[in-house]
């Protein structure tokens, strides 16, 4: 994962007596910080508000009310079908990949409730080999994608991915195609999706589902691209502007819709979601509006207080 080398990481701080001390030196603007603050925090740093990765279970946490999460779909898992030898070989990085983090591949999806709205929510865990999409997260969020089609409720995609996994080869790269057209079918029912790119998503899941919201929502500072930095400036022999690829930059840019704080994100996906759905249901609504009332939903949904809005 050499891509995303430049990342601040959390360095751990330890003493030689006691171990790890509980302290953190937050790369990103360097400031101590105690493991239980950042927890409390929702591993965003308490002083310059970096946003650290979440697992899963972690961001499931964050989003769904609580119990309501109901995991779908748990029973596939990936095999090894071209038996692809890179340093290592596939089949021991999968076995790697699942010790470490206790899942089969690296989505997780189901539905649960977000302030009591029915909602299909998938996500996918970048702890588990950089929460690339091979043949088992296409499957996965196509059959969410239909779940949520035959339900007729809301679709969230959460993505933090380094893109196709090449392990897999065509048969990963198969699932953009896959995954995007279930998206179609979906969205020609004129249901809402929203898709919330974290840091990083680039590769293959930019470039197919994740782009592909009716509404774009980035953390702040999120690495978001196709090709990471390094790539891009090897290729073109060019160096990017400063900044280039993060949220901030691709707002600016008009490539995603907002940048919303991740203590706000529950409240804001709601929101939104109101929004659309209630547009939906208004049969007086022309399709000429709907841009505009994008618009509005999306400066809505970019604001801080919440209360003021109907
Ligand atoms: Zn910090």
């Amino acid at each position: 994962m050499g891509l995303f080398s430049s990342k601040p990481k959390i360095k751990v701080q330890t003493t030689k007596k006691d171990g790890f001390s509980g302290w953190l030196k937050c790369s990103h603007c360097a400031e101590l910080i105690h493991c239980n603050e950042l927890g409390q925090n929702r591993h965003c740093c308490p002083k310059c508000n970096y946003h650290y990765r979440l697992s899963a279970p972690q961001r499931i946490e964050l989003l769904a009310d609580a119990e309501t999460f109901e995991e779908l779909f748990n029973e596939y898992a990936p095999i090894d079908p071209l038996e692809f030898v890179d340093t290592d070989s596939y089949k021991n990085r999968l076995q790697k990949a699942q010790e470490k983090t206790g899942r089969k591949d690296a989505a997780m999806v189901g539905v649960c409730k977000i302030h009591g709205r029915r909602v299909a929510l998938g996500i996918l865990d970048f702890a588990f080999m950089g929460g690339s999409m091979g043949s088992v997260v296409g499957e996965k969020f196509c059959l969410l994608i239909e779940m949520a089609l035959k339900e007729k409720i809301p679709l969230i995609l959460v993505s933090a991915s380094g893109g196709a996994r090449m392990q897999e080869s065509i048969l990963s790269l198969m699932q953009m195609a896959k995954t995007s057209a279930a998206l179609a079918k979906y969205g020609q029912a004129g249901l809402p999706y929203l898709s919330v790119l974290t840091n990083p998503t680039t590769g293959g899941v930019t470039a197919s589902f994740a782009t592909l919201g009716d509404i774009i929502i980035a953390e702040p500072e999120a690495l978001i691209g196709f090709a990471g930095p390094r790539v891009v400036e090897q290729t073109t022999r060019e160096k990017l502007p400063p900044r280039a690829q993060k949220s901030e930059f691709l707002l600016e840019k008009g490539m995603i819709d907002c940048i919303v704080n991740r203590h706000d994100l529950k409240d804001r996906l709601s929101l939104i979601l109101t929004h659309l759905t209630d547009n939906a249901r208004t049969k007086a609504s022309k399709k000429s509006d709907l841009p505009d009332k994008l618009g509005k939903i999306i400066e809505l949904a970019s604001k801080k207080e919440t209360s003021t809005v109907q």
